[in-house]
């Protein structure tokens, strides 16, 4: 894709609409909002700006396509659509990479991976649609009880920009296999590929209205869809903040949803982990997607014995590392806008004055464009436990060294933020990384690994204020059906 000038809003992507019923119109305010490459803080697209009306309008359609074409689908062609859309989305990997590329910031082989993982995604999703059954209960003489899992019916879905293209497989891919029609509000700052895989589904013979996609504001579309009296369940991926006002909304009108809310996720290094195989796996949870990613390796705890050593791979690690454009394909990219590479430089400015040791910095491409939104990756340490770069998440490529004594106190400090999402515990002493693991209060810890290559299989989401719910994996599925009960009585 060409980089246009400010002036010049030839849209690349998308066809300038709102998604509903499959096919593109206009959006109800006639508003857009620019899109912008974070690498060179330039427009290059618009995108239309939904508003309550058109979520308005993509819920009675996704009600229309439930007691429609859509609600009378068996489990298996479900599935099958699914399937499809996978191969598709495949076949067009280097278009969408490309999209997500440009649009998020992130170097393209990142993006590659990304949509290798949508494709994934869809496939899991497809295969397990009819393949999640009930169960049959012992229950009193001359009763049978049975279980089934029937769709929420609506489904609200709201995700944020760090990782577009997944959020949408994960999300979109597991409401739809079984069988809830869904209306997408994806974020405003890249909703490019959400925007493209809605169409790939319709490609792939999606019935009209079973999925919707209404871009625009937060504040607008995103708070009409989560008030909504239409829509039966909501899924959300965001900031803390604006998951507490979708958890209320959703309180309002008595329906359920999932909430995933970000981290401030543990490394825990003992003094026997195999530092060859952990540091570049360390360097990986904090530098991926310059950071902005919820699961992000962003505290690392360092047993007091090996916290020289570790400090010392970390002076030789980081000054390697480089933040460039995308089709550069730097260790990262940019930030996603200037409200986030602004909010990562303050905290940066607060550690500084306040006296933190800087350890190592890495460092942006010469050759990068001055607007762009980048910031050097850092290594801060030893961090005191009640500061800001231990408690508050960055969303950024900074890393918070702390150290620990002993057993007891790497648990405690493991546990000693308000978030709960994932853990990694290095230790070659088997025993003790499976008992420090099972105290640690995340939804997802991983032993002598992080991350684990995407992990679609795996059931992902937080405890305490990194949300609830699950995502990914079979649990997903689940989250996105109510189980109804059948008694039958006998003779
Ligand atoms: P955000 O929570 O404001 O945005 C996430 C999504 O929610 C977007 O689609 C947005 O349009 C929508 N939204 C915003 N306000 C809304 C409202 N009132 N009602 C309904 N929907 C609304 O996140 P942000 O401002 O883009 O990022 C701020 C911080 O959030 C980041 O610095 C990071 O800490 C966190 N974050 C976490 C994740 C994650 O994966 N858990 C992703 C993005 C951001």
């Amino acid at each position: 894709m060409n980089a246009p000038s400010r002036s010049d809003h030839q849209p690349v992507f998308p066809p300038d609409g709102v998604f509903i019923d499959n096919e593109w119109r206009s959006p109800a305010s006639g508003d857009r909002l620019d899109v912008i490459d974070p690498a060179t803080g330039q427009v290059f697209a618009r995108i239309a700006a939904g508003n309550a009306q058109d979520i308005d309008a993509a819920v009675a359609a996704a009600r229309r396509a439930l007691d429609g074409e859509w609600g009378r689908l068996t489990a298996t062609e479900r599935g099958r659509i699914l399937s499809r859309a996978s191969a598709l989305v495949q076949e067009a990997a280097d278009e969408l990479a490309a999209l997500e590329a440009r649009d998020t910031g992130k170097p393209i082989s990142q993006a590659r991976a990304d949509i290798t993982a949508t494709a994934r995604y869809l496939e899991f999703y497809g295969g397990a649609a009819d393949k999640v059954h009930g169960d049959t209960i012992p229950f009193l003489p001359g009763h049978f009880a049975l279980t089934e899992h029937v769709p929420h019916g609506v489904t609200g879905h709201i995700i944020p920009w760090n990782y577009p293209a997944q959020m949408f497989g994960r999300t979109i891919a597991a409401a739809l296999a079984m069988g809830n029609a869904c209306v997408l509000k994806p974020a405003e700052d890249a909703c490019l590929t959400p925007l493209r895989l809605t169409e790939i589904l319709r490609d792939a013979g999606l019935p009209a209205g079973a999925l919707n996609c209404v871009p625009g504001r937060g504040g607008e579309a995103g708070a009409a869809l989560a008030a909504h009296r239409g829509v039966d369940f909501l899924s959300f991926t965001g900031s803390p903040e604006v998951g507490a006002a979708i958890q209320t909304a959703a309180a309002q009108h008595h329906i359920g949803c999932t909430l995933e809310l970000g981290g401030k996720s543990p490394q825990i290094l003992f003094d026997d982990a195999d530092l060859d195989l952990a540091m570049p796996i360390v360097m990986k949870a904090i530098t991926q997607n310059a950071g902005q990613t919820c699961s992000a390796g962003a505290r690392l705890l360092v047993q007091d014995s090996i916290a020289a050593e570790v400090t010392r791979r970390l002076q030789q690690d980081f000054p390697k590392l480089t933040a460039g454009a995308q089709d550069a394909d730097r260790d990262l990219g940019p930030l996603i806008s200037l409200k986030q590479q602004g909010r990562v430089q303050r905290f940066c400015e607060i550690a500084d004055a306040d006296g933190i040791p800087l350890i190592a910095e890495g460092r942006i491409d010469p050759a990068a464009s001055p607007d762009g939104h980048f910031v050097a990756p850092r290594a801060y340490g030893p961090v005191p436990r009640d500061h800001a770069l231990a408690q508050q998440e960055v969303f950024g490529p900074v890393l918070s060294l702390m150290t620990f004594t002993d057993e007891a106190d790497a648990i405690a400090l493991a546990n000693a933020t308000d978030y709960g999402l994932v853990a990694g515990v290095w230790s070659q002493n088997g025993s003790r990384a499976i008992r420090v693991a099972r105290q640690i209060k995340v939804g997802q810890v991983f032993v002598n690994a992080y991350g684990a290559g995407g992990g679609i299989e795996l059931p992902f989401g937080g405890m305490k204020k990194s949300g609830h719910g699950r995502e990914k994996g079979f649990d997903a599925l689940y989250e996105f059906a109510a189980t109804r009960t059948m008694v039958i009585k006998h003779d």
